[in-house]
């Protein structure tokens, strides 16, 4: 079950004593607390643990502070929406709104190589107004011969660079929860001049123990794919690990999934599922189109199918973009055959913009056809 208390409640109140005092008495019943900071309030809830059963939503609702008592299913209960629309979903970091309504495009390096490409890449996305970046610093790969990123030895670089141009959010996967240490003692050495996203990819999101330590810091947010291999219950069960570990600042991305039906793309485009996580989660969603295609190739009507891969999942409502780009794909050590390039990039996200425009209208739309189902029924209903 799940108390969502009333906005702005004050944890020094005397109300909140009496509530904690309550929950402390119901035996095996543990509880947790979780804060979500929305765009204009503060709202906390209380998950309680251990057979609920026996407790009536009536009672639970009249405790001091309570609003709302929910009872959820055992499957992502935190991250979970559990036929409640209205629950607030979604975080701020750095500055920047990750919801399900918003929209920002993560266009960068698969992996880091050299501190031009780095520069380049960001000097094209300043100039085109975006704050978010991708720069792999460790990278997963099928072979242990293969480059396996600069790790920690770039970080310096890279976030100097994006103070300089002003990023605000980089998505960078952990493989090891040590990168984390890692990766925070080069923020603090470089002065936190920007943010970071942490990726976990889809080589690892059964890796529970990983989860649980990414889960267990609350300084960062995180980019979790879907498992290439595994259902998508299995997938949301596994993100929700963070959130039951305190972190529910969890941004999903579908990224393709691997069957030889997607051939000759690299994986089967799953797009589709952008709706379906935003009505079973309060996750935001993120498509990774570059990952899920695998290739620079053009069709017909002169767009890549990276671009229509990126439409697809825009117009379905998809609230975060994961793309490679690359200044000179030939050069680049990870996934290059899939990198768009930086004169391409303006082309890109104005592509975006349309395809965002399309879902925004078709949004209003069905708000539109909704209320005027209704007006009919009352209509039917008065008459
Ligand atoms: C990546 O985004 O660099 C990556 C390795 O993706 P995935 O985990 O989806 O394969
Ligand atoms: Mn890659």
């Amino acid at each position: 079950m799940i108390l969502i208390l009333k906005p702005n409640t004050d944890p020094e109140s005397a109300e909140w004593a009496q509530l904690t005092r309550h929950l402390d008495s119901l035996g095996d019943i543990t509880w947790t607390q979780h804060e979500i900071q929305g765009t204009e309030q503060r709202l906390t809830e209380i998950y309680l643990l251990g057979n609920t059963k026996a407790l009536s939503t009536g009672t639970m609702q009249g405790l001091p502070c309570v609003e709302r008592a929910v009872r959820v299913q055992t499957s992502y209960r935190i991250l979970g929406r559990h036929g409640h629309e209205d629950r607030q979903n979604g975080f701020t970091y750095n500055g920047i709104r990750f919801d399900q309504d918003s929209l920002h495009v993560f266009a960068g390096l698969c992996a880091v190589d050299t501190k031009e490409h780095v520069e380049q890449m960001m000097q094209a996305l300043q100039a085109h107004g975006q704050q978010t970046t991708r720069m792999g610093a460790y990278k997963p790969r099928t072979s242990p011969y293969s480059f396996q990123g600069h790790g920690a030895n770039c970080l310096p670089y890279v976030f100097e660079l994006a103070g300089r141009y002003d990023i605000k959010v980089i998505a960078m996967e952990v493989t090891h929860e040590s990168h984390v240490e890692e990766i925070d003692a080069a923020l603090d050495e470089a002065g936190r001049p920007t943010g970071v996203m942490l990726q976990i990819g889809t080589r690892n999101t059964q890796n529970f123990e990983l989860l649980k330590a990414v889960g267990r810091q609350h300084t960062h947010p995180v980019l979790f794919k879907r498992g290439f291999g595994i259902t998508l219950d299995e997938s949301l069960n596994a993100a929700e690990y963070l959130a039951s570990e305190g972190n529910p600042n969890v941004v999903f991305t579908l990224r393709g999934v691997k069957t030889s039906m997607g051939d000759p793309h690299r994986n089967l485009v799953d797009f589709a599922h952008v709706p379906v996580v935003k009505r079973l989660t309060r996750m935001p969603v993120c498509i990774d189109p570059s990952h899920s295609v695998g290739t620079r190739d053009v069709a017909p009507d002169g767009l890549t199918d990276v671009m229509h891969a990126t439409a697809q999942g825009v117009v379905a409502g998809a609230n975060m973009v994961l793309v490679d780009f690359h200044p000179v794909p030939s050069k680049a050590l990870v996934d290059g055959p899939q990198a768009l390039t930086i004169p391409e990039l303006g082309w890109y996200l104005e592509d975006v913009a349309i395809a965002r425009e399309a879902y925004l209208k078709r949004r209003e739309a069905a708000r539109r056809y909704a209320s005027g189902r209704t007006d009919a029924t009352n209509e039917t209903a008065s008459s």
